[in-house]
C-alpha cells in the first residue's frame, strides 16, 4: 500500500525541535524523504536515527538560516539531485526578548527579521522554481497570533512584526503564484504548543496544561497532501478553522 507522500520530497526549517521535529517525522511516516536543516547537528542526527528506524528516509542540512548564500546552495543541491520540491515548512523561527520595543537592540532586532523573515524571502527565491516544478507542490508558513494581537499582547515587538511581515510575505507568493501553478501557499497559527520558545515566552506557565507538537502534525499534513485546495489562507490550529484575510480594500 502506497503512503500518502510516497516518493514526495519534503524541506522542514527548523527540523531539529519542537514543532519542526514533529512535522518531519509526520512527515517521513507517510513516506516522505525530509531535507532537515536546523543548527544543532547532533539534534538532526538523532531525529535522522529515528526517521531510519522506522523506515523512513531524511538528508540532513546542518546550517544556519542566516546564511542565505548557504540558502542559494541549497536549492542548487536539490535542484541536482531531486529535480524539484514538493513541501516546504518555512518553520523555524526566534523568539528574541519580550520587551518594550523602545527596548530591542538593534542587534536581537535584525536578528528576529533575518531568521524569522528574511531567510523565508531567500529560501522562497531559492526554492521557488522546484516548488512549481512538483505537480502538488505545498509551502507552509509558521506564523503566530501575536501578528494579529498588538493591543493584547504587548511587549512581543519584533517577533509579532516578523511574524506579520512574514504573513505579508506567504500571501504575497500565494497570489502570485496561484493561477500560474499547482502550488499551494498557506499559513499556520499553530497556538500555545509545548516547545522550548513556549516555554521562553512563557516561563512561569503549567507547560502540561499545553498541547503537544505531535497534535498539530496530522492537521498540518492534511495542508501538505496532493489533494488540498487552498491558498493564500491561515489554518488556525486553536480553533481548527481555515481563515481567509480580511482588510480594508
Ligand atoms: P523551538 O522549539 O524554539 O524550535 C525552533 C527551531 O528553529 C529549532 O529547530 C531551531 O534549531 C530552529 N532555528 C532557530 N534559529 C535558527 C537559525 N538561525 N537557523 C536554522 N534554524 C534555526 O520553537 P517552536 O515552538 O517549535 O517554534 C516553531 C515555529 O512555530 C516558530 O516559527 C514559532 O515562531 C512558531 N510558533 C510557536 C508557538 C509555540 O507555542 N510553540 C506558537 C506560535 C508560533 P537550531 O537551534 O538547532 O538551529
Amino acid at each position: 500500500m502506497s503512503l500518502p507522500q510516497q516518493n514526495r520530497v519534503a524541506l522542514v526549517t527548523g527540523a531539529s525541535r519542537g514543532i519542526g521535529r514533529a512535522l518531519a517525522l509526520a512527515l517521513a511516516a507517510q513516506g516522505a524523504h525530509v531535507i532537515a536543516l536546523a543548527r544543532t547537528q547532533g539534534a538532526l542526527e538523532e531525529l535522522d536515527d529515528e526517521i531510519r528506524r522506522t523506515g523512513g528516509e531524511a538528508t540532513l542540512v546542518p546550517c544556519d538560516l542566516r546564511d542565505f548564500d548557504a540558502l542559494d546552495r541549497l536549492g542548487a543541491a536539490i535542484h541536482e539531485r531531486w529535480h524539484r520540491l514538493d513541501i516546504l515548512i518555512a518553520n523555524a523561527g526566534i523568539l528574541g526578548p519580550i520587551t518594550p520595543i523602545t527596548h530591542a537592540t538593534p542587534k536581537s532586532f535584525a536578528d528576529i527579521l533575518d531568521v524569522n523573515v528574511t531567510a523565508n524571502w531567500r529560501l522562497i527565491r531559492s526554492l521557488d522554481m522546484l516548488l512549481r516544478a512538483s505537480n502538488a507542490g505545498r509551502a507552509i508558513f509558521i506564523s503566530s497570533g501575536v501578528a494579529h494581537r498588538a493591543i493584547v499582547k504587548p511587549f512581543w515587538g519584533p517577533y509579532a512584526i516578523s511574524k506579520s511581515a512574514l504573513e505579508m510575505l506567504a500571501r504575497t507568493y500565494a497570489a502570485e503564484t496561484a493561477t500560474v501553478s499547482n502550488l499551494k501557499v498557506m499559513l499556520v497559527n499553530p497556538g500555545p504548543l509545548r516547545t522550548d520558545m513556549r516555554a521562553q515566552a512563557m516561563p512561569g506557565e503549567d507547560k502540561l496544561t499545553l498541547k503537544l507538537p505531535e497534535e498539530i502534525a496530522p492537521k498540518i499534513m492534511m495542508l501538505c497532501a496532493p489533494s488540498w485546495k487552498e491558498t493564500g489562507q491561515l489554518y488556525d490550529f486553536p480553533t481548527d478553522r481555515v481563515l481567509s484575510f480580511r482588510g480594508p480594500e
